[in-house]
């Protein structure tokens, strides 16, 4: 391996003084651009372009922010979504907690919005908090989805219903039934990538690991992830979480190397000194350099080109064999 490609995303989310009580995102709208506009500057210090999932109220009030970093070549056009503080708050679910009619229907009116802030379809989608079932791919293939970043391989939030033990870890096709695998459809996932060598245990959308074995770690609300490179985390080690990563993608020898890592625009990326903005020049540091030391050229692309990549390939479903 003597390149791979890094996928730098971003989950947008409304203003929280337009939504549910409870949902994560800015406090306005003023800040959710300056925050986007950090990330785009802080990322493209180090040459790799953003590839946004955009809520679709968002597109109706900042459209003009989008197009213009469209234009500038970056991916925009990522469709985000939290069925359960989507509008009116009708869904009363996460999104892996939906039917499949409902799924339908909350993806179409989703999409519906998008397209009159932005003048097109997304093509691209990930689910908020990666809550997903095995209904999804089929559906977004159904309403003209091309790809996504549907995946974080070993997540366990069941009260998310984000649960993706077992997941295939490298840019793939869908499987039309069941979502950890390969499959044959035309979509083409980009997990985030993670490093299988170690879990840390959260509670909700704190990042702050907690002692797997204390009785706050038997809530309702805990999470159990690998490590990844996003920046929000409190209490990670970037250059270990990235070595490992590249230690395992080198054993998995993908045909589409790629690196990539979420966050969203709840922090200020224009202050160096804010937690998080810190940790991406961190996470984002050890990235280059743990490369180099390994003779890889890190080569910064957005999730459109990936999914070109993939869905160039030929089919690689794994056959059926007897137990
Ligand atoms: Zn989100």
């Amino acid at each position: 391996m003597d390149k791979i490609f890094i996928v730098a995303t971003m989950d947008v989310e409304p203003a929280t003084s337009t939504t549910h009580a409870s949902a994560t995102g800015p406090e306005s709208w003023e800040d959710g651009e300056k925050f986007i506009r950090g990330y785009v500057d802080r990322t493209g210090d180090f040459g790799f372009p953003v590839s946004f999932f955009i809520h679709p109220e968002v597109t109706v009030v900042q459209s003009d922010l989008f197009l213009e970093l469209g234009e500038k070549g970056h991916c925009v056009e990522g469709l985000h979504m939290h069925a359960w503080k989507f509008r009116d708050g009708k869904y009363k679910a996460h999104f892996g907690g939906l039917n499949e009619k409902d799924m339908r229907a909350n993806l179409s009116e989703g999409i519906s919005m998008w397209q009159s802030g932005m003048g097109r379809r997304p093509l691209y989608f990930r689910p908020g908090t990666f809550s997903a079932n095995d209904f999804m791919y089929q559906v977004l293939v159904d309403l003209g989805f091309r790809g996504g970043s549907c995946s974080l391989p070993g997540r366990i939030w069941r009260r998310m219903n984000a649960i993706w033990t077992g997941a295939e870890p490298d840019p793939h096709r869908a499987h039309a039934v069941f979502r950890q695998l390969v499959g044959d459809i035309e979509f083409a996932n980009m997990p985030v990538s993670v490093d299988f060598s170690s879990r840390t245990v959260t509670v909700g959308s704190d990042f702050q690991k907690i002692d797997p074995n204390s009785p706050e770690a038997a809530g309702a609300n805990t999470v159990s992830s690998h490590w990844d490179l996003r920046p929000d985390w409190r209490d990670a080690d970037y250059v270990t979480i990235t070595n490992n990563i590249l230690d395992q993608i080198q054993v998995r020898a993908p045909t589409i190397p790629v690196l990539n890592f979420i966050t969203h625009n709840d922090n200020d990326h224009t202050n160096p000194k804010d937690r998080v903005c810190a940790n991406l020049i961190k996470s984002m540091t050890a990235i280059t350099e743990c490369c180099q030391a390994r003779g890889i050229t890190p080569v910064g692309t957005t999730l459109d080109h990936i999914c070109d990549l993939v869905l160039a390939e030929p089919i690689k479903m794994e056959p059926f064999v007897y137990a």
